[in-house]
């Protein structure tokens, strides 16, 4: 049978999880590709999307099935988005139809036609009123909505409830109206920069002036050490990109997307920011992905997901934070936003700004190969200083609460000075495992190889790797004895032992237990800089990227664990951490301490790390790592498995290697299978194979082949197996 006259073949992807696409008949004209259709597949109806023509079926015709009906008349997904995520679908070895799903709305994937809401907005009403002084959320509110009417979600972005808003309207002061977006064309006249900028240091100036110049795919690390001004030259590099008319993207790590980084790019350039982050509604972030699509979007600020969004205009991708995890994507389709993001650049011919205190590995080899133009901040602008760094050894010391007399001595000394200190402990709870003193029982995780943390004021057992809580035991299970003991540290234990030490002074707790209802986050580090308190305990929360410029001494507790952890990146990890904490030291007018109380203060990495500095440390260290042959200078791919039972994991994965070792290339090499870091997680046995090469080519054969080899094995049916290619953890 032929095609049927006055029809088509269209190609199209569909959200299954098979690694290829499907052929339809469809009646002429063809929806262009980017267009959404309604397919049957199997006894369901699918939103498939459409990528091409093809102009022979790739199976018989006699069984090609007709598209049901079209959703679009014009394409949602552009030709640059549809060669990006192609090119994503090859590179990752990921079933094509989720990768490219991955780029649409919920809605969208849910077949909502692509189109704004009636949205409410805030509207300021004119008054010769104002909130009182103390209402001070009410009244930057009414400040944000002095730039133009506002949803209430974009407020919510900015940290205003929605208690505030009400009581707005209900003093008059402002009011809802619902209408459509009125599409803001902010490119003429040509926008310019609204507030002063301060003057430049010399790096700074030839930073901005070197990426301002720049033409067409160029890209450039900026390695700049806390403080030294890499957000003003982000503001500055954006100046003539947006003058030009084109919008600029910028991606920051899940955590960065605060409502004072929000404020800052509104503040200088006074252009319509959508954000993109994963606590939008489906709706919201339709909204926000239309006005990226048609370009009434300025300025995009967004996470990981942002990258791979529509832009009418995109002319320059800035990514802060560069080495951040959470540009991995760790589940489903795991790629990775900043290496998409370099292709997206170079496919569009467009510059490309990395920036960071501590690079990742990879991007430091990539500019000392020369892939990258290297742009570096040594000094913080004039005014601010840089801190001191000190290891403390706390061997053969009475600790209390895990804080040594001499940390106490210090702590005492800035706090008497009327400064603030922080204590960062990467781990929340009251203790990290709870033992019964008479028998040795723990209470270990049932579903995982992990002892449950103790939350004390909870009064609950909490595994934080599946999740799992249960109430704490009266007695011990085991002997019924009732001297439950918890051992090691948590931030819980430390906030209520400096309570005790300190009472004259107040002390705060960031970490995800306290700061899970909406806004409270934000209270608190508002109450920070307020001067509400003055010892503050956090986790990475609080680590990260906040300016607390009364803060003059920062310590790190118990971090030898992470100096001894398993994989190769542990030490890399650990040095960017421990950078961001100590960056939180002196960063305005006053001199800054860092203190690491350790039991290994000669251990030689935190040597270099407190002596010479994150650049010298990394060097040194990628040195090694060319000597193992380890990433950056080679490549991996890991693929995962996982099952309730070990054996069917065993099996799958041996099954894989034996057939598949007389096929792999030779320039690769197979590691495993071997259990993952926590062999049983949430009920689950975890096993890995790890590929490795230098040469990028072989490996993606070498996985090609495996794929084809699971595609026939019966064992891959008892257990779920995962590709990930370019993993950040082992
Ligand atoms: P980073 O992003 O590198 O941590 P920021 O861009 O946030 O640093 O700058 C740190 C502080 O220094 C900010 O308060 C910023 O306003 C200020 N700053 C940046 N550049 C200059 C400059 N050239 N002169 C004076 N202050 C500056
Ligand atoms: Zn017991
Ligand atoms: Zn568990």
């Amino acid at each position: 049978m032929s095609i049927p006259s006055g029809h088509g073949l269209v190609r199209v992807v569909l959200p299954v999880p098979l690694r290829r696409e499907f052929d339809y008949l469809c009646p002429l004209p063809l929806p262009e590709p980017g267009c959404r259709v309604w397919v049957p597949f199997g006894n369901r109806k699918l939103v498939a999307l459409v990528v091409g023509h093809p102009s022979d079926p790739d199976i018989d015709t006699a069984k090609i099935k007709p598209v049901e009906c079209r959703i679009d008349a014009a394409p949602v997904l552009g030709p640059a988005e549809l060669r990006l995520l192609n090119w994503a679908a090859r590179y990752y070895l990921h079933p094509p139809g989720e990768v490219y799903f991955q780029a649409l709305p919920t809605l969208l994937r849910k077949g909502e036609a692509a189109a704004y809401r009636r949205l409410e907005y805030w509207h300021r009403l004119a008054s010769d009123r104002a909130p009182p002084a103390q209402a001070i959320r009410q009244r930057q509110a009414l400040e944000l909505l002095a730039n133009g009417p506002m949803t209430q979600g974009e407020l919510a972005a900015r940290g205003i409830a929605g208690t505030v808003l009400a009581n707005l309207a209900k003093n008059a002061l402002a009011e809802k109206r619902e209408h459509l977006p009125e599409p803001r064309d902010w490119r003429s006249p040509p926008p310019g920069p609204q507030e002063e900028r301060p003057r430049l240091t010399t790096e700074q100036a030839l930073a901005v002036s070197l990426v301002q110049q720049a033409s067409g795919f160029s890209p450039f690390l900026l390695e700049g050490i806390t403080g030294s001004g890499k957000t003003e030259v982000y503001l500055q590099a954006m100046e003539p990109v947006l003058a030009s008319g084109r919008q600029v993207l910028v991606m920051v790590p899940e955590i960065g997307l605060t409502p004072q980084t929000i404020a800052r790019f509104q503040r200088r350039f006074g252009l319509p920011i959508c954000t993109l982050h994963s606590a939008l509604s489906e709706r919201e972030r339709l909204d926000a992905w239309l006005s990226c699509r048609d370009g009434s979007a300025a300025i995009v600020i967004g996470t990981r997901s942002a990258l791979l969004t529509p832009f009418q205009w995109l002319g320059l991708i800035i990514i802060d934070e560069e080495h951040d995890a959470s540009f991995k994507q760790q589940d489903g389709f795991r790629y990775h936003a900043r290496d998409l993001a370099l292709l997206r650049a170079r496919q569009q011919d467009i510059p490309i700004l990395l920036g960071s205190a501590t690079p990742s590995f990879e991007s430091l080899h990539n500019a000392a190969s020369g892939k990258y133009r290297l742009l570096t901040l040594s000094q913080r602008p004039a005014g601010a200083t840089t801190a001191e760094h000190r290891l403390l050894d706390s061997k053969h010391v009475q600790l209390q609460a895990g804080l040594s007399p001499q940390l106490l001595a210090l702590m005492e000394q800035e706090l008497a000075g009327g400064n603030q200190v922080m204590l960062f402990l990467n781990r929340r709870g009251y203790a990290p495992v709870l033992l019964c003193h008479d028998c040795g029982w723990l209470a270990d995780c049932e579903r995982c190889d992990a002892h449950y943390t103790w939350h004390k004021s909870r009064q609950r057992l909490h595994c934080h790797h599946c999740d799992h809580q249960r109430p704490l035991p009266p007695a011990c299970p085991q002997c019924g004895g009732n001297q439950l003991l918890g051992t090691g540290l948590g931030t819980e234990q430390v906030e209520q032992a400096l309570t005790g030490l300190f009472p004259q002074y107040s002390t705060i707790r960031i970490d995800r237990d306290n700061t899970r209802r909406k806004g409270s986050f934000e209270q608190h580090l508002d109450g920070i800089r307020a001067g509400k308190y003055q010892i503050l305990i956090g986790t990475q929360m609080l680590a990260k990227g906040h300016h607390f410029p009364d803060v003059t001494l920062v310590a790190m507790l118990d971090v030898d664990g992470a100096l001894f952890a398993g994989d190769f990146r542990a030490t890399e990890r650990f040095a960017q951490l421990y950078i961001q904490v100590a960056g939180r030291a002196g960063r305005a007018s006053k001199p800054g301490r860092v203190i690491l109380q350790t039991h290994h203060p000669d251990h030689a990495l935190l040597q270099d790390l407190a002596n010479q500095g994150y650049h010298h440390f990394a060097h040194t260290a990628l040195a090694e790592r060319r000597r193992a042959g380890l990433p950056p200078f080679s490549f991996q791919a890991l693929f995962r498995c996982q099952a309730p039972q070990q054996a069917a994991c065993q099996a799958f994965l041996q099954h894989l290697t034996q057939q598949l070792h007389p096929q792999l290339p030779a320039a690769v090499l197979c590691l495993g299978p071997f259990s993952a870091q926590m062999e049983r997680k949430a009920g689950q046995y975890r096993y890995q194979l790890l590929l490795q090469s230098d040469q990028r080519r072989e490996l993606a054969l070498a996985c090609r082949r495996a794929l084809a080899i699971i595609d026939t094995l019966p064992a891959a049916r008892k257990v779920r197996w995962s590709l990930d290619m370019d993993p950040q953890e082992l």
